[in-house]
């Protein structure tokens, strides 16, 4: 069971990839993936696609999100697996989730004019498939355009991280909302890339434990924001917080993520995987 390719974590042009549903659904599928879920950013508008889009390449499929929360200061991701995509409280949760980022990105553009990035807003427009769904991304691939950064990341590291220049800071959902909307709507809530938030330990245990107090069941542990440390720092969290185990690569877009759709480790063999819960969920192919 934890062999089995589970790629549970990817975004299309619906958020911040750059790939339609159906395209993704067929490179999952070349790349060997046999479970796999769409989780965009905040939304669930790419769900019947992507699903009738698995189920056509012959691939098991699970619906998928992945919701910007914010805790201790921090912007954390929270990816929901397996709920009803028409759920009306967790639609309604997603749409005041994404309700902010319009006026975000007008704020961010006013920042990095001042330090010489100019007509920003209408550039990072130029890369966004939904106009409810403006991201950093879609600044990033702007900025890569003027030329001023060679790549996404680069970008990010100068530009647009915490404390950089475009960064504005932004209140995402509540723990405890993401949690409930996932959850409530039938779904399972995982903890998106712990690797990536910079919490002391103290922050950290706080975030496991008020999740799996609100009913969290999940942290990713195979992920392409992970190196192999985190494999194993967060195979041990698993393991003491009673949590499922979840594998997604995180990929955006050929030639800017680090893990292709299909490609990561397989999950250590003393976890549980959250597919091992999920299997009345799954959008069977056949
Ligand atoms: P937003 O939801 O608008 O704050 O954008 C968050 C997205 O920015 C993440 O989902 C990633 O796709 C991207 N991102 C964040 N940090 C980095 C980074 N250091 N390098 C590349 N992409 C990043
Ligand atoms: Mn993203
Ligand atoms: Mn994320
Ligand atoms: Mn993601």
């Amino acid at each position: 069971m934890n062999l089995l390719n589970a790629d549970l974590h990817c975004h299309s042009v619906v958020s911040d990839g750059t790939l339609q549903p159906e395209m993704l659904a067929a490179r999952a599928k070349a790349n060997g993936v046999e479970l796999w879920a769409l989780t965009d950013h905040d939304e669930v508008d790419g769900q019947q696609r992507a699903r009738d889009a698995a189920l056509a390449q012959g691939l098991d499929y699970l619906s998928g999100t992945e919701i910007s929360v914010s805790f201790a200061g921090v912007t954390v991701h929270i990816v929901g697996l397996g709920f009803d995509p028409a759920d009306a409280s967790l639609v309604d949760g997603l749409a005041a989730t994404r309700g902010g980022r319009g006026e975000r990105a007008h704020d961010m553009a006013r920042e990095l004019a001042k330090v010489g990035i100019h007509g920003a807003y209408d550039g990072a427009l130029k890369y966004v498939g939904n106009p409810q769904l403006i991201s950093r991304t879609h600044f990033a691939r702007y900025i890569v355009e003027t030329g001023k950064c060679a790549d996404t990341s680069e970008v990010f590291r100068h530009y647009l991280a915490e404390g950089k220049p475009g960064f504005v800071p932004h209140k995402w959902a509540s723990l405890g909302d993401a949690v409930r909307w996932i959850t409530d709507a039938g779904g399972l809530a995982v903890i998106a890339h712990p690797g990536r938030y910079r919490f002391t330990p103290t922050e950290e245990y706080a975030l496991f434990s008020e999740f799996v107090g609100h009913g969290g069941r999940g942290v990713e542990v195979i992920t392409g924001s992970h190196g192999p440390s985190d494999f194993q720092k967060y195979a041990d969290t698993a393991l003491e917080f009673g949590l499922l185990a979840s594998r997604g690569s995180d990929f955006h877009s050929p030639g800017e993520s680090r893990a292709d759709l299909g490609t990561l480790p397989d999950l250590p063999g003393q976890l549980t995987p959250v597919w091992a819960e999920l299997q009345h969920r799954v959008q069977r192919a056949g």
